[in-house]
């Protein structure tokens, strides 16, 4: 039978075990860094067909966060083998699979790690069909460029997005405020499409995405030529279709920037199909 509830499995930090908790009850403690800080770091993963998409690439993501805020090395074999237990549990569907790793509690210092599943929303299945409304907004701020990491603190994203969503748009892309340039979605990679040219935005302060990463090996496969490249709004305006790219929505094409409409191409479909075939393959 298909389950549609969350689903939780608690990750002991240290030997790796794993036990199933009721999505009903709390599991944070009021001291928890992730609550008082935002300090932790977190990976969002597709599951499709029974299966975590690209996981290879969260893993390593997850790993090199883990390092930036010195956090003890996940144990990936127990990450892995919650993500399997937790996808059993929750059975058939297309779930969005959460691994989350605080930094824990202040009182004890043992980190906090748990994975969890729950079913895609229904704005993010309407989005992938329709596309998004996108508001441009300058970003201040940034982890260090020499730490990368998929960090918990998304306070001020969160903020811009209800800024964005207080206009009218869908979501957000961020450009830097000293040059312009465009830099990356609120929570998603910005690719845009020209011909059989794909690229998307080159800068030190961006998030490297896993979509991303698996749709331009899986493109430059069937032909296409990917590459980063520092992009300025003009360069999305002038391209045949702009997407934003991520694990769950998988691909919405932005079909408003701004004030500027951007048509749909002839090639929607294709390019769609193009973005969940690399997620597949994952
Ligand atoms: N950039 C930011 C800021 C994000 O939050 C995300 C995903 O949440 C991405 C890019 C896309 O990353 P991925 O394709 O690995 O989901």
């Amino acid at each position: 039978m298909v389950s549609h509830k969350p689903v939780i499995f608690v990750v002991e930090p240290f030997g790796g075990s794993i036990r199933w908790h009721n999505p009903s009850l709390p599991l944070i403690y009021w001291d928890d860094y992730a609550v008082t800080r935002g300090d932790g770091i977190f990976e969002s993963i597709l599951i499709r067909d029974g299966h975590a998409a690209n996981l290879e690439r969260h893993a390593q993501r997850f790993c090199t966060s883990a390092a930036a805020l010195g956090l003890p090395e996940p144990i990936l074999d127990s990450w892995i083998n919650a993500t399997q237990a937790a996808i059993e549990e929750f059975g058939e569907g297309e779930g969005k699979c959460t691994w989350t790793y605080s930094r824990g509690r202040a009182s004890t210092g043992i980190p906090t790690a748990w994975v969890s599943i729950q079913p895609i929303s229904d704005v993010v299945l309407a989005q992938r069909e329709e596309g998004v409304r996108v508001m441009l907004s300058e970003r201040g701020w940034s982890f260090p460029s020499e730490l990368p990491a998929k960090t918990l603190n998304y306070a001020a994203t969160m903020a811009t997005l209800r800024l964005a969503r207080e206009r009218g748009f869908d979501d957000v892309i961020f450009t830097d405020p000293d040059d312009g340039h465009v830099l990356e979605g609120a929570t998603s990679t910005v690719v845009t499409v020209k011909g059989a040219k794909l690229r998307t935005p080159y800068d030190d302060t961006i998030l490297p995405g896993t979509t991303q990463a698996a749709l331009f090996a899986h493109a430059e496969s069937q032909g296409y030529r990917c590459k980063q490249k520092v992009i300025d709004v003009d360069y999305l305006l002038a391209a045949d279709s702009v997407w934003l790219v991520s694990s769950t929505r998988v691909a919405a094409r932005v079909r408003r920037l701004g004030e500027d409409k951007l048509k749909a191409p002839d090639n929607e479909n294709e390019i769609r199909s193009l973005i969940d075939a690399a997620m597949t393959r994952g």
